[in-house]
């Protein structure tokens, strides 16, 4: 390691190593599930984007392997000291782990290999759960960072509609999702949008999640979709398949409009442009009159014209323009 190399092995990676953990991340996920009891009552969950699978670990140990894990991500492996052996194991938990690389085994953990925005995988996850449905849905997907902060928030954005995707077809009612998310400008939309198929959304970053990271973690509780609603027709949004929403019908089309209202070509309403735009420079800015003016209120018959007013404003003057620096030419 050079000198200036940054020394990642920090508290939670000597921690991984001690207890055996294959990533640092299972505390990611060991303090997410903590903070919001994700793991009651849960015994069907799919781990999106799980390589190396220190989540699926986490998974498998506690809803598997019936352990406990504390907190503070520290393994107790049982409240008396003992694992419980492979008879007290619960066989009716499933577990199903996704990833473009495949990874070792784990005990009561399916291993699909595929990419998670494929509408193919979405269909090979609810193969393997035969008809079942799953209470919990984790995502750690990270695409390979560029450093063009932008451009890695859009592909994040990307791998988290296909995580969404897939959580909207496997989901039982009352189901939970979780995903990795970057922190960038537009996160607010996320919440609008999710909150219309999930009673509580929030964001969240566990202690374990570098500072120096732009990493958190979106946190969407109890799955509701509106009755009608089709997730199916999600597909549309992963950019494949007809391309077009005219198919969609009753709130599957009232869902479509609220998500395309974070179209961010357009204006923006909290900022400042000059008068003439620069793909207008021909264009002459002409003053309107105000259609009521503001000393001409409607509800009082006798509100003086402004005209009779003995108030004189100023007139605009180039020297105004240039001491208040005014968009004006
Ligand atoms: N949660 C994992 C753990 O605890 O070991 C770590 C996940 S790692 C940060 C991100 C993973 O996302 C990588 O293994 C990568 O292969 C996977 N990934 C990225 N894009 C993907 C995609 N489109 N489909 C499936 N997996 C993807």
């Amino acid at each position: 390691m050079g000198k200036k190399s940054k020394d990642k092995r920090d508290i939670y990676y000597r921690k991984a190593k001690e207890q055996g953990w294959r990533a640092r991340s299972a505390f990611k996920l060991i303090q997410l599930a903590d903070k919001f009891n994700l793991f009651d009552g849960v015994t069907k969950a799919v781990d999106l984007c799980a390589a190396p699978g220190s989540w699926s670990q986490v998974l498998s140990r506690k809803l598997y392997m019936c352990e406990e894990i504390d907190a503070e991500g520290i393994v107790t492996i049982a409240s008396n000291g003992i694992a419980p052996p492979p008879e007290m194991w619960n066989r009716d938990a499933k577990i199903i782990a996704v990833d473009l690389q495949p990874m070792s085994p784990l005990p009561g953990v399916i291993q699909l290999q595929g990419d998670i925005t494929q509408f193919s995988t979405a269909q090979n996850i609810i193969t393997k759960f035969n008809g079942d449905q799953a209470d919990l849905v984790v995502c750690d997907g990270a695409p390979d960072v560029s450093g063009l902060h932008d451009m890695d928030v859009y592909v994040q954005s990307q791998l988290l509609l296909g995580a969404l995707h897939i959580a909207c077809n496997v989901l039982r009612r009352g189901g939970n999702f979780v995903a990795k998310m970057f922190r960038a400008k537009q996160n607010h939309l996320l919440i609008y949008q999710l909150k219309t198929i999930f009673q509580e959304v929030s964001f969240h970053k566990p202690t374990s999640s570098r500072n120096s990271s732009t990493e958190a973690f979106v946190v969407a509780l109890n799955y509701r979709p509106p009755k009608g609603f089709n997730p199916t027709l999600l597909t549309n949004y992963l950019g494949i398949g007809k391309d077009n929403f005219d198919g969609l019908t009753g709130i599957n089309k009232f869902i479509i409009p609220f998500i395309v209202s974070g179209d961010l070509s357009g204006y923006d309403a909290d900022a400042t442009y000059p008068l003439y735009q620069d793909d207008e420079p021909e264009y002459e800015y002409r003053y309107t009159e105000p259609v009521q003016p503001p000393l001409r209120v409607g509800y009082l018959d006798n509100s003086p014209d402004p005209e009779d007013l003995p108030m004189e404003l100023p007139e605009l003057t180039p020297q105004h323009i240039k001491e208040f620096n005014l968009p004006y030419k």
